[in-house]
Order: structure tokens, then sequence, then C-alpha cells
């Protein structure tokens, strides 16, 4: 059989990245083009439009393979055919034709584990795909990343490649200005673009408050004392206050109009503690009220504009429910971020009495945005800030979720990436990318998929698929804070005082098995790496430098919560001895923090990523239980000297009851 390789455009490069590429479909053929080459498959590859195709000739004396029908595709899916000569993909989009691309790769046995060409399982063999032909189609019409610039990856083209080969296709720039990194090159990949963040109180300058304070929020209601503060958003029911913001929105955001982005994020400060106006005006709306208001603003400066642009409403802290007092309107689109809620269970477990909470929030926004299409999530399966460095892998919460968003509705399902940069595997994402995908998936079906892009010799599945099971049990256990009230407060990072009566214990005791389970998993891959070769085992030993500081900082919120329930239980009267246990397990905490610390800045040699664990120990973890230690263990001795004048004085006068005695 003779193979030809032809090399179908001059701007290629077999890197990937380096050539300029006139589109999608474009960038689809040198991709094609690549991925054959690194297999040492001889090909040729064209592409047609009407419908947008790629054909992988990989045997020109066979008939040729047929386009595929694309009857029955939707969005960005696609249709695929294989005959004995070769492959075609065929969609109504050139970015359809990119993710069936790399769709056929992985039935081909290609995986996509990391960024980056090492990040790539490159199959010794093609695997035998069957003749005949089948359409695959989202299930989410949007799926993608939040991500921003600061925390990105060495290289953002590298970043956003990656994210193209999982199949997503809408990419935020989080916090990033008004303009999107990297533009012209996520537009190749066919991303839709979004822009932005908080920074809606930017609209009204804080130095106007000098010269006239009745511009900004007050803090407190007039019969409160009603003073006023420009430390976050404003007094929006004050005419001038509106004229000024949406002058200045509009400023802001005109970058992004003729960039021709999809939508500009300017959310206000909606604040764990509350930021909004409590002026006569103001004071009988809620936080979301005043937030739905001034996001109304936003989309009316957008049509005076005359712009194609959305803007989200934002269900977070403290506008976790929609407003019913004002009406939204359909320029704005739901943006549902359920930041508290439990990450061990999905939102629809209906055993978690947190997430029951926020599945009826969900479930309100869905009905009053009845109509409003659009609406994205802001998911923070990837957020290394919520789970303080970790990169946990949640498979049943991305299942359940999946199922959750699918049902409401959801147009765009989204997630943040922040953090610092993967320097291992990010499970969680690999699982979104399959489930925004595919229906009917198990915890034990999702986990093979996984486990099965890394087996680069047999016996090594096993292996990955039994370390990553109990990855999975280890989160489950440690992230259980379902019956952590909804009502203050609280996140993985600063774990919350519970007297051990009252779900106390409770949290120690699923943190404490979720970090024995985590040293089994580690213990699993451990003992098995040394036998693995190729991706399999470059793969293994960044895990295996993740795991080892991720389980000494599992030990370390273990001892930290220790000392939260001791201090809680000592405000309930369990006395001076459980002053004395918070305070020796506070210091453990302290010791183990800093050796986790250590591990992660192991597990990041060469410094070219800033991680969050090293600003997480310094600049908070650290501070605050040091903070707490100094305080109680004024209280301790305070209390103890207290307590020795108390004996003394008992002594003296049991002594004076016996002299009299004597008497
Ligand atoms: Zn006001
Ligand atoms: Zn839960």
């Amino acid at each position: 059989m003779k193979k030809v390789f032809v090399l179908v455009s001059m701007a290629l490069s077999l890197v990937g990245w380096s050539g300029d590429y006139s589109s999608t479909l474009d960038f689809a053929k040198n991709e094609a083009v690549r991925l054959m080459g690194k297999a040492n498959v001889d090909c040729t590859v064209s592409v047609s439009d009407s419908p947008y195709s790629l054909t992988i000739i990989v045997d020109s004396k066979k008939e040729s393979p047929v386009k595929p029908s694309i009857s029955s595709v939707n969005h960005d899916g696609y249709a695929i055919s294989v005959a004995h000569s070769g492959y075609v993909v065929s969609s109504r989009t050139e970015k359809g034709v990119l993710n069936g691309l790399y769709s056929l790769a992985e039935k081909l046995g290609f995986a996509f584990v990391m960024p980056g060409e090492k990040g790539e399982v490159i199959p010794a063999k093609l695997e035998n795909l069957e003749v005949g032909q089948w359409t695959e189609n989202p299930r989410f019409a949007y799926r993608g990343i939040f991500s921003s610039s600061k925390w990105v990856i060495s290289s953002c083209r590298e970043w956003y490649h990656f994210l193209a080969k999982l199949r997503f296709n809408s990419l935020c720039a989080h916090v990033a200005g008004t303009k999107v990194p990297e533009e012209e090159f996520a537009r190749i990949l066919g991303f839709r673009l979004e822009v932005g963040g908080h920074g809606m109180s930017d609209c009204l300058p804080r130095a106007r408050y000098e010269s006239e304070p009745e511009l900004f929020r007050m803090f407190q209601p007039e019969d409160f004392g009603g003073k006023r503060l420009k430390d976050s958003n404003f007094c929006p029911s004050n005419p001038k206050t509106r004229k000024i913001v949406k002058e200045n929105f509009k400023k802001k955001i005109s970058p992004a109009v003729e960039n021709g982005y999809h939508a500009v994020h300017a959310w206000a400060d909606d604040l764990p503690a509350g930021g909004w106006c409590m002026c006569s005006r103001c004071r009988a709306l809620t936080a979301t009220d005043q937030s739905q208001y001034t996001m109304n603003l936003e989309a009316q400066a957008i049509r005076e504009m005359g712009a194609k642009l959305r803007v989200p409403a934002i269900a977070y802290h403290d506008t976790m429910f929609p407003s019913w007092t004002i009406a939204p309107d359909p320029l704005c689109f739901l943006l549902f971020a359920p930041r508290e809620r439990c990450y061990a269970h999905a939102l629809n477990d209906s055993s978690c009495a947190l997430n029951t909470h926020y599945l009826k929030a969900l479930n309100e926004w869905v009905e009053r945005y009845k109509g409003i299409d659009n609406s994205h999530t802001f998911e923070y399966y990837n957020d290394k800030l919520l789970y303080r460095g970790h990169t946990p892998y949640l498979p049943s919460v991305l299942i359940g979720d999946a199922d959750t968003y699918e049902k409401a509705g959801i147009e765009a399902w989204m997630s943040l990436q922040v953090g610092g940069e993967l320097l291992a595997p990010d499970w969680n994402m690999l699982a979104h990318s399959v489930l925004a995908w595919e229906r009917d998936h198990t915890r034990e079906t999702i986990t093979r998929r996984l486990a099965s892009m890394l087996t680069d010799q047999e016996g090594d599945w096993e292996t990955w698929y039994r370390y990553l099971d109990t990855r999975a049990s280890a989160y489950q256990s440690a992230f259980s804070v379902c019956d952590v009230p909804s009502k203050f407060y609280f996140d993985y990072r600063f774990m919350p005082e519970r007297p051990s009566g009252n779900g106390g214990a409770a949290l120690i005791e699923a943190q404490r098995l979720g970090r024995d389970i985590l040293v089994n998993a580690f213990n699993i891959l451990e003992i098995n790496s040394s036998s693995m070769k190729g991706t399999s085992s470059y793969i293994a030993n960044l895990e295996l430098k993740r795991c080892r500081f991720e389980k000494v900082d599992l030990a370390a919120m273990v001892e930290h919560q220790r000392g939260l329930v001791n201090i809680a239980d000592y405000w309930n009267g369990a006395g001076d001895e459980a002053l004395k246990s918070a305070i020796k397990y506070l210091e453990k905490a302290i010791v183990l923090i800093e050796e986790a610390n250590k591990l992660c800045h192991l597990h990041n040699p060469d410094k070219k990523s800033s991680q969050y664990y090293f600003s997480f120990a310094k600049n908070w973890s650290v501070p605050e239980i040091k903070n707490k230690i100094r305080v109680y263990s004024q209280e301790f001795s305070e209390n103890k000297g207290a307590n020795d004048i108390l004996l003394k004085s008992k002594d003296a006068a049991e002594e004076g009851t016996k002299c009299c005695k004597k008497k």
C-alpha cells in the first residue's frame, strides 16, 4: 500500500500554532496533518465548503469516504463517516469541523490531557474504527472557561489551543480590562468571546465622594446614623448617579463593542457583608433589586449605543436569589455563580441540605428569566482559590450538575479557572468537556474514560482508574459541608467555628476521612508509577508531586478545623481545656501549612507559574490562624490567672474553716 504524506499549507508548522491561519477550517486542516504526522500516518488532508468538511485519506487505493449527512447536526456538533480509505468530518460550522476532528482523534487513540504537546497522548497505532457514520451534538450550545490572564498559563495560545481540543467554544477573559489577549488566535479556534468581571463601581469615580457624597451608598438607614460610604457600589436611585454610571459604562465598553464581543461582564460589588444603599429611596430594595436595577442601566446604555452586546446579571453572594421588584431588561442574561455551595455533592443531590438551597435559587432565577436566552453558569470546578490550591476531582458533582443545568435550560455551561496554571491534569476540566456532550454517564463510566486516556501500556489503565476513583472519594468526603448554613460567609479556605455537637465533629471527621483516602490514592499511584512508560509516566510524576502537596494541606485543614471546633466548644462553656486544645491544634495547622507550602513550591520548580497557595499561606491562612492563637492564648492565660486567684482564695477560705473547726 503506497502512502503519501502531503504538507497541505505553506503556513503549516507541525508544532501546531506558529503559523498563521486564514480560518478555523484552515486550522482544522493543519491540525489533522499535525496529529496524523505525530502518529506516523501518511495521509492526504483536504477541506471543502457546503457543508464544511474535512477529509483524511489514509489509503487512496480504496473507495473514497462519503460526506456524512448533517441533517441532525445542531450548534457546533458534527457528523463523522469512516471508510476503509479514511474519514470525513462534516458540520454546519467551521468550529464544528474542528470539534469533530478532535473527537475523531480521541476515537483513534489520541488524548489531550494537558496544554502543550507534552500533554498529548499519541497512539502507537491508530484504533480500527468500524465503517459507518454517526452524529455528535453538544448538550449545551456553549461550553467553556472564564480565565484570568493573571493566572494563565505561560503561553496563552497553548492554553486556548488546549481548550479547543476539549471542544470548548466559549471563552471569557475574566477581569482583563476590555480586551481578550491573543484575540485573533482565539477567533481562529472558533471561540465566542466575552470579557470582564467585577467593575461596575468604577463607573462612578470614587474621587467624587468628597464633593458629592449623595451619589454614593448609605451604609445604614438614616434612623441608624445614615452615613454614606464610597467603599462599594453607589446610590442607584439618585438620577445623577445613574447618568454618570451610564455615560462611563458606554466609554468603558466601547472597545468591546468595536471588537464584536458577545458579552461584557461589569458586575456590581456583591459582597458577603452587603455593599448597597440604605438611603430612604433605596432601603426597601434588596441587594439583588439594586443590582438588577443597575444591570438594567447597563443594558439601556448598550441599547442607546445601538450595540450588539449582552450583560449578565449575576447570582452571587448577596444576590443569590433574583429580584421580584425589578424586572430584568432582555439584554441582560442570568449568570449563576453559586460559590458557597457544597462541592462534595451535585446541585440536584437532595441529601445535601446546602445544595437544596442553591438549587432553589437556580430554579427561581430560571423562572424570573423565562423568555430571556443566553443563561450562563459561572461554576467553580477549576477554581484553585476556592479550593485552597487543590485541584479536586469531583465526577459525581459534574454529572449531577450537567443534568441540573441542562434541565434548567442553561445555554452556556462555563466554569472559572484561576489560581495558577495546570501543573498536572485538571480532571474536572476533562470531565466537564466530556459531560458537556454526553448524557447518561456514571462516576464509573466517566472515570473509566479519563483513565483510558493514559494507557501507554497494558496495566496502566487499572492504576489510573483506581487512583482517580479513590481521589474522587477523598474529595467527596473532605469537601462535605452539607450542613453548614448558607447564612454566613464560608468557603474551603476559611473554615468555620462550629461546636462539636452542632456539625463541628462531623466536619472534622469528613475532612480526616478525606485526607486518609487521599493518602491511599497517592500510594496506589506511587507504587505503580515506576513501571509506567511514555506520557503515562510523565503525567504520573506531575500528579504525584501535586498530590504530595494536597495530602499535607488536607491534614492542615483537619487540624485547623479541630482548633475551630474547640473554640466554638469553649464559647459554649467547655472550659479552658477546650481553649488549650484549640491553640494546640491551630499551632499544628500552621506547621502543616508551611510544609504544604514548601511542597507546592517543589511542585512548581521553575517558578514560571504563580500558584495561589503561596499567597493563601502567606497572606491569608497563616496570619489568620496566628491571630487566633495570639488572642486565645492571651484569653487562656488571663483565665488561668483568674482561676489561680480563685483557687488561692478558695484554699485560704478552706484553711480558715479548718482553723475555726480546730477552735
Ligand atoms: Zn440610595
Ligand atoms: Zn453536600
